[in-house]
């Protein structure tokens, strides 16, 4: 089965993760530090917070900006229900707002319909790589008084405007998944250029307490003070030692993924029953995934229909995402809250998502498309 997404480790991440291995230290060690280092030099941000996975990232940047019972915050309806269960993790309610239907990223015009003045934050999610409208997001969110946040689980090596993807919210936040732009195995980080949030982020990253074990060491301390409830979100440097040598990667992998987004463009030019999601001009796409509508009427066939053929034939299509509205639990806590985002409801019945990672070759794009018609 040829995967809709996959990792790519050489023998340089191997040796990377070995080095640590054999190291003093496992966990909350110097190549965390390291990778926080790396992951702010890389976004141009003031600094970062490396976690254990990108929904400890959302968790983590929605908690340092306050948000709590009583708050809503703002999200697409297309998107991983992380994005809105970290909303909820800290006693806020998730409002969705609608997509458009060419990017399937927020739409501002819904989010300024569905603000009120009890909007925290507005987050974006860089839908399949591209940034979002972050001009107009950032307007909204300052008319609000509300934190704009970015859910790049998608889009790291990305740019909007020629500014990288890190800097175009208040926080923005990243997973290191294996199908993701780099991986750690699981992983996460949050970048900001608000310096002041970023103790309060690594307190939270370890159960609200103000040093670390590694600090109480060099300083020959045994007292702690838990300040705060926090959780255990801690990396290792395993995994960092594998997100520093993934980093210094990503931008072969982000021009693969596009080589292999246009090849795909191209081949779909001279038919119809295939749409690809579109690109804005001003964008630097990190095609975490390659999107397309499928035209039932021309084809015949519904998505559904052509998902189950394409499995059986050996292509790992996915389908990014259902409502997270729609979900059952969703459903349970919230009401039914169908017709919310129409937009979202619609293209969600013919979205499909086909193979593209930084090895897949050309053949097996051919082969893909081939298997289509
Ligand atoms: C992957 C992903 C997450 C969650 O990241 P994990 O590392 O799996 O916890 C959140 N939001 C989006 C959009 C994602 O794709």
């Amino acid at each position: 089965m040829l995967p809709y997404g996959k990792q790519t480790i050489g023998q340089d991440d191997i040796d990377s993760v070995l080095e640590v291995l054999q190291s003093q230290w496992l966990t909350t060690g110097p190549a965390v530090e390291q990778f926080e280092n790396a992951l702010a030099d890389y976004t141009q941000a003031q600094g970062a917070v490396a976690v254990n996975s990108g929904t400890a990232a959302l968790h983590t940047a929605m908690q340092a900006v306050g948000i709590g019972p009583g708050d809503e915050v703002i999200v697409p309806a297309i998107t991983f229900v992380a994005t809105a269960n970290a909303a909820v993790y800290l006693g806020a309610k998730p409002v969705f707002a609608d997509v458009d239907p060419g990017t399937l990223l927020i739409d501002p015009i819904d989010v300024a319909r569905k603000v009120s003045p009890r909007t925290k934050a507005i987050v974006g999610m860089d839908y399949a790589g591209q940034p979002c409208d972050y001009r107009e997001l950032k307007k909204l969110a300052d008319l609000n008084q509300s934190w704009l946040i970015a859910d790049g689980c998608h889009s790291l090596g990305g740019s909007y405007l020629q500014q990288k993807v890190g800097t175009l919210a208040d926080l923005t936040c990243f997973s290191f998944h294996p199908v993701k732009p780099i991986t750690c195995g699981e992983g996460g980080a949050v970048v900001t250029d608000h310096e002041d949030l970023i103790p309060r982020m690594k307190s939270f990253r370890s159960h609200g307490i103000t040093s670390d074990f590694r600090q109480r060491e060099k300083s020959s301390q045994h007292q702690y003070e838990m300040r705060s409830l926090g959780f255990n979100y801690r990396i290792t440097d395993l995994q960092c030692a594998l997100g520093i040598s993934q980093l210094s990667k990503l931008d072969r992998f982000t021009k693969r993924r596009n080589d292999i987004a246009r090849y795909y463009d191209q081949l779909f030019q001279t038919q119809k029953t295939i749409t690809p999601l579109t690109t804005h001009p001003s964008v630097c796409h990190a095609r975490h995934l390659y999107v397309v509508n499928w035209n039932r009427k021309l084809a015949g066939t519904d998505r559904n229909f052509a998902f189950a053929q394409l499995r059986d034939r050996g292509i790992g299509v996915n389908v990014h995402y259902q409502p997270v509205y729609q979900h059952p639990w969703y459903i349970a806590q919230f009401g039914d809250q169908t017709g919310c985002c129409p937009v979202a409801e619609k293209v969600y019945q013919d979205i499909l998502s086909l193979p593209i990672f930084p090895q897949m070759t050309e053949a097996d794009i051919r082969f893909v498309v081939n298997t289509i018609f």
